[in-house]
């Protein structure tokens, strides 16, 4: 089996999944009592949070790109991935950090492919992008889903392009989603956006492009037909290379 190292903490709370769904869907799949190989480096998240806020992104990328490098050369991990999706922001110095490919893969394991792949089979041409504001309003995710032909229309959005529904979701997140809470309000809020994304603006599909939006989602019981849920997608893919 492959060995996966999970940069996480960011925030905890959908670190979890990231490992509980990961081994189930390795023992749904292998049997038995397979689990997966993983080593997961926790972080805390309030120092990056900090970084974050000051715009210092060079020095997460040389912090994150360190423990990568700690994941693929120290600890032997096979692949490597960042459990969230804003420090995605950097993930070209990371990828730099484990650059040798094992048996011609590329050991990072990029959420921005995983989530273009889903869209790609579920023939979702034309999807809006939700997640921190870093995520939904800087184009590093965006391009990484663009090249492979699928179009995040948020700048054609006018509900996305509002900065005051961009900062309402990047406080939801920040303020309740990181610390495992949902207000009624909030989800409410969720479901109101998701009718005006599909049935008023036409999304084939919506991004759940941050890793705590999947849970509040099903809390709110939306419907995820339309969902493309980052954290989901990026665990699958782990699953299949756990056992590749
Ligand atoms: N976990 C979130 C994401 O997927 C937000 C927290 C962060 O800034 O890393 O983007």
């Amino acid at each position: 089996m492959k060995r996966i190292g999970i940069i996480g903490g960011m925030s905890y709370e959908s670190t979890i999944r990231y490992y509980t769904e990961l081994n189930r869907l390795v023992n749904e799949r292998a049997g038995g009592l397979n689990s997966a190989e993983i080593f997961l480096r926790s972080v805390n998240f309030e120092n990056y949070h900090a970084w974050m806020r000051e715009g210092d992104w060079e020095w997460i990328g040389i912090q994150l790109g360190r423990e990568a490098k700690a994941l693929r050369y120290g600890c032997k991990c096979d692949y490597v991935v960042i459990a969230t999706n804003t420090m995605h922001k950097i993930a070209d110095l990371v990828e730099r950090y484990v650059l040798f490919p094992l048996d011609g893969l590329h050991p990072f394991v990029h959420v921005g492919d995983c989530i273009a792949e889903d869209c790609r089979r579920r023939n979702f041409n034309r999807v809006a992008l939700l997640g921190t504001k870093f995520t939904m309003t800087e184009d590093f995710l965006v391009n990484r889903i663009s090249r492979s032909g699928v179009t995040v229309g948020n700048i054609h959005s006018e509900i996305l392009s509002d900065a005051g529904v961009i900062n309402e979701i990047d406080n939801i997140i920040f303020e309740e989603l990181c610390h495992g809470d949902a207000s009624n309000e909030s989800l409410r809020f969720f479901r109101n956006l998701t009718d005006t994304l599909v049935q008023k603006e036409g999304f084939d599909g919506i991004i759940l492009g941050c890793t705590e939006l999947g849970e509040a989602f099903h809390r709110a019981n939306i419907p995820d037909y339309r969902l493309v849920d980052s954290a989901e997608v990026h665990i699958q893919k782990l699953a299949e290379l756990c056992l590749s």
